[in-house]
């Protein structure tokens, strides 16, 4: 069995979600639209659920609406809401990128910085220079792949400076990582996936603030959702989202724990390059390996075949036509030189993960790094 290192892609259930998904689906397979007893327990689940996401947010129960994921959650807001330019970044995920892009809105793009900071300075400039206009501006909280953690406090304090913006944040990296107050933030829209903190897939959330919600959502029909979302409700799925995102922000210390060790041995090797800022999200690291010949999917395949999976940049990105792909698009939005950016690969963490698997992949790293050195002629470095 591999050792799997690539949880920003999608992480596994633990064995209490596991288990509690067996039961749920046995006890409360009813439909919470229903009036008999099976119903009226599916609903009170899902009430509870949807209670328990809230207060990690500190939003209101009425303000959370479940969706099949977080690329809908995403979706929802560029095509629902009501504003007339966009300001976002380069290093969104490709649900926003693309949502965006099919809003046919202005957008107005942010600069971003080698670390994959977005500048302030310049969104404080399209803010008062747009003034008169609605403004979609949407700003991820932790970066996928290079693992930046954007200023959220700081992002918050301008745009409450500046009445006419709605601000929509995807946090599914950091969703139960870190605590996000979404009254405190002035935080209008959220989106988050129960895939990424060892949920189920096909079941995400979004955060609406009340006066933001439109009168139809993006899937129209039985009204279910507060009319925001319709389908008979995922309920087995969304029970195990709200318990996994328990379980995890009362686990976060022991992915502290193996973030540090792993930041530490990776500094140690010779070579090895970290992409992204050093405060930066917990267990993902982005890093190349200079004084190796590799490209990033060979690297990924040979750590594979050493039994680690690791990944070379998003996995939503992979389904790109290979000619489309030079390297990651958020290193090169980072104006990451291309000699490194096509060299790095992700891994990332879980609270799954031990130490021991840790030294098996530092010592694996070292042993691929000296198997495949970078050719050097006597014209210099060829790599
Ligand atoms: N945003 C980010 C930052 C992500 O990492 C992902 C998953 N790769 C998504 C959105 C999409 O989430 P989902 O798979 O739930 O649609």
């Amino acid at each position: 069995m591999s050792i799997y290192f690539d949880n920003a892609a999608t992480t596994a259930m633990t064995p209490e979600i596991l288990s509690l998904i067996d039961e749920l689906n046995l006890s409360l397979f009813g439909n919470p639209s229903s009036l008999h007893s099976h119903g009226r327990a599916a609903r009170q689940a899902l009430n509870q659920a949807r209670q328990t996401i809230a207060s990690v947010l500190n939003a209101n129960s009425e303000e959370i609406i479940f969706t099949s994921g977080a690329t809908e959650a995403n979706s929802f807001v560029f095509a629902k809401l009501n504003y007339d330019l966009i300001i976002t970044s380069p290093a969104e995920h490709s649900s926003v990128i693309e949502a965006a892009k099919a809003s046919s809105k202005a957008i107005s793009w942010l600069d971003l910085d080698e670390q994959g900071y977005i500048n302030l300075e310049q969104l404080e400039e399209l803010l008062e220079e747009n003034y008169e206009q609605r403004i979609l501006l949407s700003i991820m909280h932790a970066n996928n792949e290079i693992g930046t953690l954007q200023d959220l406090e700081a992002i918050s304090e301008l745009k409450q400076k500046y009445h006419n913006v709605i601000w929509h944040s995807d946090c599914v990296q950091s969703f139960a990582k870190y605590p996000i107050d979404v009254k405190e933030l002035s935080l209008d829209l959220l989106s988050a996936s129960a895939h990424k903190i060892h949920g189920p897939k096909g079941c995400g959330l979004l955060y609406i603030k009340k006066q933001f919600q439109p009168e139809q959502g993006l899937i129209i029909g039985g009204g279910q959702e507060f009319g925001l979302r319709s389908g008979t409700e995922n309920i087995v799925s969304i029970i195990a989202m709200a318990e996994a995102s328990k379980i995890l922000s009362k686990k976060v210390d022991s992915l502290k724990t193996l973030h540090n060790y792993i930041q530490k041995e990776l500094a140690s090797i010779d070579g090895l390059i970290i992409n992204g800022p050093p405060g930066r999200l917990l267990g993902n690291f982005n890093i190349c390996l200079s004084n190796c010949r590799l490209k990033s999917e060979e690297l990924v395949l040979q750590m594979d075949l050493a039994g680690f999976c690791v990944s070379s940049g998003s996995a939503c990105s992979s389904n790109k036509a290979a000619a489309e792909i030079i390297s990651s698009y958020v290193l090169r939005a980072c104006k990451i030189k291309e000699q490194i950016a096509s060299k790095s690969v992700r891994v990332s963490l879980s609270i799954l993960n031990n130490e021991t698997e840790l030294e098996e992949f530092i010592k694996i790293t070292k042993e691929i790094q000296s198997r495949f050195p970078e050719f050097v002629t006597e014209l210099g470095n060829m790599g």
